[in-house]
Order: structure tokens, then sequence, then C-alpha cells
């Protein structure tokens, strides 16, 4: 047996003895419950995790993202790094995990903040998206220092707010302060639940509007005095289902876009609001009849890194125009909510190679490459940070995420665990 392949042996083993601890760790976390909205518990998490990381070596920097859109007295938005230098000048491994969780919703048969174990798996809010991620790089984190801790370079590990709601006060807010500048940070991993065989390379773009079709109010008795903005809205969805669907389902990426379905252009209609504001199903009250003058909309479009932005928009005004063009007193306004540009890591970035060689000397496997349907993180540390060797890659199914009865499976952790300890291995070089 080789030096190296001895160390990764006991490495390997040494994170299989740390299944008991990688299980309460899993649980702590869990316990606390870090929801957002409203933003939740952030403080105590991130002090959790110093007292967690600190006697291992790790220099702990608690940073309030003070300003920041989320970010209140009341609800302030914390985040941890925590960094713990090698012996020697090198590349720096950085595990980036989300604190926040989603509302509980219904359904549930475990105690959503109980973290019971039940059949090797883990329930709760949050196990798989992600705290099991954010346990799972803490014990490889750890593993590897016990068993190499005469490394180069350094490992860095963030808890960061608000990944849910966009991210601002969370990885948007350290990126603009410089933490993933790539001349301290070369190799980012996010332990999002991908599967612990695959390597989520990046996502689809994001294009949020809202958009107003405007008539004429006047009495529900003589509509054809006024002029009905729903039914402006109206022409608008069938002018979607005629021609705008059809399109985008002809479109298809060449990024390997997960679920299939995903891999096409997409867009949902989240909202639409017209006439009057609704009355409550418990109110003892009717409407008063009046027709319609405004009608809102608001449509959530996920394009491809094939289609630029501008293309985005424009196939939408575009619409809109003929629309104006061809329907009598039909009027429009768009207003643009929010955009998120496509990202995409490329197959040969170091980090990309490091562990799906770590997959393969762990599981046996070859990787699956994919990318995501909708964004995560990794937007802010592309955009912001200009780092562009970053990947998501951690235990966990995806289609659990959001889900009650939430749960995380031990196993899995253990598995990722170990491919990211690998990839310390290789990635910091220890003399070993
Ligand atoms: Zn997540």
């Amino acid at each position: 047996m080789t030096v190296q392949s001895d160390l990764s042996a006991r490495l390997m083993a040494r994170i299989a003895d740390k299944r008991d601890d990688l299980i309460a760790l899993t649980q702590e976390l869990i316990r606390i419950p870090t929801l957002n909205p409203p933003g939740d518990n952030y403080l105590e998490i991130c002090e959790y995790l110093r007292d967690r990381l600190q006697p291992h070596g790790f220099a702990c920097e608690l940073i309030r993202a003070t300003g920041a859109l989320g970010d209140s007295d009341k609800y302030p938005r914390w985040n941890i790094v925590a960094r713990r230098e090698g012996t020697r000048a090198g590349d720096c491994v950085h595990f980036n995990s989300h604190t926040d969780v989603v509302e509980v919703g219904t359904g549930w048969t475990f105690d959503p903040f109980g973290g019971e174990l039940k059949d090797g798996k883990i329930y709760g809010r949050g196990t798989c998206d992600m705290k099991g991620g954010l346990a799972a790089s803490i014990i490889a984190a750890e593993a590897f220092l016990e068993e190499c801790p005469d490394f180069a370079g350094a490992i860095e590990i963030s808890g960061t707010a608000d990944e849910e709601s966009g991210g601002q006060g969370g990885v948007a807010y350290l990126a603009q302060k410089g933490y993933f500048a790539p001349e301290r940070v070369q190799h980012v991993i996010i332990p999002e639940p991908l599967q612990k065989d695959r390597i989520c390379l990046g996502h689809r773009g994001v294009w949020w509007a809202e958009i107003e079709t405007f008539g004429e109010i006047a009495h529900g008795c003589m509509p054809f005095l006024g002029d009905c903005a729903v039914r402006h809205m109206g022409a608008v969805l069938e002018e979607f289902e005629k021609t705008l669907y059809p399109a985008l389902a002809k479109r298809i990426t060449d990024m390997p876009v997960v679920p299939e379905g995903a891999r096409h252009s997409t867009m949902n209609i989240n909202s639409i609001h017209g006439g009057m504001e609704e009355i409550p199903a418990d109110a003892n009250a009717l409407p008063a009849p009046c027709v319609p003058d405004s009608c809102r909309m608001v449509i959530d479009r996920r394009f491809l890194v094939e289609e630029p932005l501008q293309q985005v928009r424009d196939e939408m005004t575009g619409l809109l125009d003929r629309l104006r063009d061809s329907r009598p007193n039909f009027d429009y306004a768009m207003r643009e909510m929010m955009h998120v540009l496509p990202s995409m890591t490329a197959r040969d970035a170091p980090v990309v190679t490091s562990i799906a060689q770590s997959i393969r000397d762990v599981m046996g496997v070859d990787a699956e490459y994919i990318a995501s349907p909708g964004t995560y993180d990794q937007k802010h540390i592309d955009r912001i940070g200009k780092l562009k060797n970053c990947i998501a890659y951690g235990p966990g199914i995806l289609e659990m995420a959001h889900k009650p009865d939430e749960y995380i499976g031990v196993d899995d952790m253990i598995d990722s665990a170990q491919v990211m300890a690998m990839s310390l291995l290789d990635l910091l070089k220890p003399k070993g």
C-alpha cells in the first residue's frame, strides 16, 4: 500500500467512526429553529458553530450583514466564517452552507425541530436542506485535521443567512466584503442536497416581472360602459398559451439541468390580482359591482445559459406590444422585479475534477454532472465574488427539500463527508 492510499483509508475509517458525532451534530443544528422568514436565531446558530469549530483551531468571525435586505435589529442577519490555516502556503477550500430553513408547513408526523433519528434517517426541517450537508462538511474537516495536521493552504467553513430568500444578508454580503475574493479562496463547495454521487455545476437564470393591464371602472350592471382589465389580462394568458409556452418548450439547453423538464425554458405565473381586493371567506359581506380597472400578474421566467437576458425581456415586450397593436383599448405596463444570470462552472475546473475523483474513490461510481433548475448562493460567489471554481455537492435528495417529514440519510452523510475529506486530501497536499 502506498503512503497516500494508507492515509486515505485511515481518513475514511475515521469518518465512519464519527457516525454518532455526525448524528448528534445534525440533531443539534436542527434543534436551533432558524426559520426564514422572519430570520430567527441566526446569532444562536453562529455561536453554536463557533463553539464547535474553535477547539479545532478555526479562527471564527461572526459577521452581521448590517443594512442588507432583511437585516433589522429585531432579526439581525448573522453569518459565520471560520478559517483554519495550514502549516504552509497553499489553496483554500471553502465549504459554504446556509443556516436558514423554510417554514414548516402542514403534514408532519415528526417534530419539525426534534431531529428524531429513525431507521437511519434524521427527520426535521432543514435536515436535507441543508444542515445535514453542513454537518457532513464539519465532520469531513475535523477528521481531515486530526489525520493530517500538516497541510498546505487553509480550510474555511461558513454558515450564512437568508439563502432561501435570495442571500442578500448572507453570501451576497460576504462576497461584497471580499470573503470570496479569488486571492483569499480558491475552491468553493456548497453542500446543498444534490445527492452524494452528483456534482452540480450551476443553475439557470431567473427573470421576475410584473405585468399590469389597464381598464376603466364602471358599474357592473353596465360593463359596456367601462373596460375590463381582467379580460385584457385574459388576452395575455391566451397569447401565452398560443405562442409563448410552445416556443419555450422547444428550447433546450446543453446544461445538464435536472429534472429533465427544467432543461427547457420555463415560466410560472406566480399570481394574478384583478379588480377589488378579495373579501375574506369568513366575512359577512358582498363585493361592490365594479368593472376592474387594473389587473396585475407576476411572472417567474427561468431561462437558459443560451438565452441572453435581453432576449428574454424582448420576447415578453414583443408579445405585449403585438397585443397593443391588435386588441382595442389594450394597454400595459411592465416592471422588472429581479433577475439572476445563469451560472455554470467548467467541467474541468479543479474543484470539479477533484470531487469527481473522490466520488470514484469512495463510492466506486462515476459522478453525474447536473445543473440546478433554481438558483442558489453560487450566483453571488460567481457574480460578486468573481470566483468560478465553485460547485454544489452534498448529501440528501433534492426532492425532499421544503417537504413535510423532511429527512437526511445518515449513510448518505457519511459517504459525502468521505468524499469531501478525500478532496481536502487532494487539494491541500498534506505531508504524511
Ligand atoms: Zn438550500
